[in-house]
């Protein structure tokens, strides 16, 4: 028997990584392991893997495995996939063999039935497996067809047995097991990029900020007043690290200040980066040591300043406005995005407000986002014309909500998310998920930088959705 990694890497470019690749490293003993990734390439397949011989044997199932004992699935027999691929979920770059967004649509453990050896099996052309998974169970068989398909072409069936389910749908259970995570979702999101050209051992990379270490931290809590602080790799002349800069109980000093942009940098920074200053975390760390207290930033990227990357929805309250309100008007306008397909995830700014952030795809202009903002703003406001108005100048709008898009300029900016508010207690902008908005509890300012990173730590960073989001704007009629 030829080597059952050959075919998987002479698809793969290995010519950039002199590393052997993929060394069979194989199971680990115990139970087989089976898994289905559903997965968005070209074309949306699910790819069944069993461990056999610490290889994952794949065969891609256009339609999708299932518990209905009377359908018939097309599996095409594609080569060995190694171990380290049984958990991916994530993207695999456009241009790469199987480009597109995976997840773990089902896995478990499996064992092959009528044989002790499954590879000869298949070599025959017939494997029976009993799958223990989350949504698959039962007896699944796959049948060598051949035929017009081609030889790779088998049938996959599901015997009618204890776990049998006429009629039943993979597309009605379209969630990750591992991660409870949609295809768009993960899409939207990845947490892991597949390098196809890289060792298996190291072609998952992480996408997900590095934390900054403890010790960056402790050393700078070990300073004097001044001194030279080494973070993110840089050398930071940093002075002042007792002033007070904001009120607080305590107030608030740079030295904390300083501390807490480090720790949210890597958080932040996808939001800002590519603008005016802050191309890598440790730009953030330095703004904040030049004196630098909220971060407000350009809407558009320094390469293409005429084209906007939001279209901002900007809840600012008058002085009628009660929170309540404020809340009724964010609840509305997730209705109408939710009801255009918009991806788009609010945020309080810190201080009364809130502030919906609409990801654009290059090549629209700030006309075109301010326009769009206020079209869709009149809609909705006009479900609750008491409580809007369209005026920009404060006196004329009689205490109402402004609705007016025109933050959409190439003369305003984002205040970042997780900035800071120079305000009592060093409140912070903070990105919520919409479910929060029905939540008895939400304030506007309700989290400071001594309380945010713990939020972070539970919830997540609800606005990670929006990157590599960006979408076109739909019509509103
Ligand atoms: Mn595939």
């Amino acid at each position: 028997m030829g080597d059952p990694l050959e075919v998987y890497r002479r698809k793969r470019d290995f010519a950039r990584t002199p590393e052997p690749a993929g060394e069979g490293a194989g199971g680990v003993g115990g139970p087989l392991r089976f898994v289905v990734q559903r997965h968005r390439a070209s074309r949306l397949h699910y790819d069944l893997r069993f461990e056999i011989d610490g290889v994952l044997v794949s065969w891609a199932v256009p339609k999708g495995p299932t518990l209905d004992p009377d359908a018939r699935r097309l599996a095409m027999h594609v080569e060995d996939h190694p171990f380290e691929y049984l958990l991916f979920e994530g993207v695999i770059p456009s241009g790469e063999y199987g480009g597109g967004d995976v997840i773990v649509w089902d896995t478990g453990t499996w064992e092959p039935t009528k044989t002790d050896d499954p590879r000869a099996a298949i070599e025959g052309g017939e494997l029976h497996a009993e799958v223990h998974g989350k949504k698959l169970r039962g007896r699944l068989v796959l049948l060598r067809r051949g035929g017009d398909q081609g030889e790779n072409a088998w049938m996959l069936l599901h015997k009618h047995d204890d776990f049998a389910a006429s009629g039943w749908d993979p597309e009605d259970h379209p969630r990750s097991v591992l991660s409870g995570r949609t295809n768009d979702e993960v899409k939207a999101d990845p947490h892991f990029l597949w390098r196809s050209d890289a060792p298996a051992a190291e072609a998952a990379v992480s996408l997900l900020p590095e934390p900054l270490p403890d010790q960056a931290i402790d050393d700078l809590m070990a300073l004097g007043k001044r001194g030279t602080w080494e973070v993110f790799g840089r050398s930071l002349k940093v002075t002042g690290l007792d002033k007070v800069l904001f009120p607080g109980d305590p107030p608030v000093t740079k030295r904390e200040l300083l501390a807490y942009t480090a720790r949210i940098a890597p958080i932040a920074l996808p939001y800002v980066e590519g603008r005016t200053f802050a191309d890598d975390p440790a730009a953030l760390v330095e703004a904040a040591n030049l004196g630098a207290r909220e971060w407000a930033v350009p809407i558009s990227r320094a390469d293409a300043p005429r084209e906007p990357t939001y279209a901002l929805i900007d809840l600012e309250p008058g002085d009628r406005t009660s929170w309540d309100d404020l809340l009724t008007l964010a609840r509305l306008h997730r209705t109408a995005l939710g009801h255009l397909g918009v991806t788009a995830r609010p945020k309080v700014t810190g201080r009364r407000g809130i502030q919906i952030w609409v990801p654009v795809v290059a090549g629209y202009s700030f006309d075109d986002t301010r326009t769009w903002v206020e079209t869709l703003s009149e809609t909705v406001g006009q479900v609750v014309p008491e409580l809007v108005s369209a005026k920009a100048d404060v006196k004329q709008r009689k205490g109402l909500v402004r609705l007016d898009g025109t933050q959409n300029a190439i003369d305003k900016t984002l205040l970042a998310p997780y900035s800071p508010r120079p305000d009592f207690g060093a409140p912070v902008s903070v990105p919520l998920g919409w479910d929060e908005l029905d939540d008895p509890d939400l304030r506007p300012g309700g989290w400071t930088i001594r309380t945010v990173l713990d939020r972070l730590e539970e919830k997540g960073d609800p606005f990670r959705v929006l990157l590599g989001a960006a979408q076109e704007l739909p019509e509103i009629t």
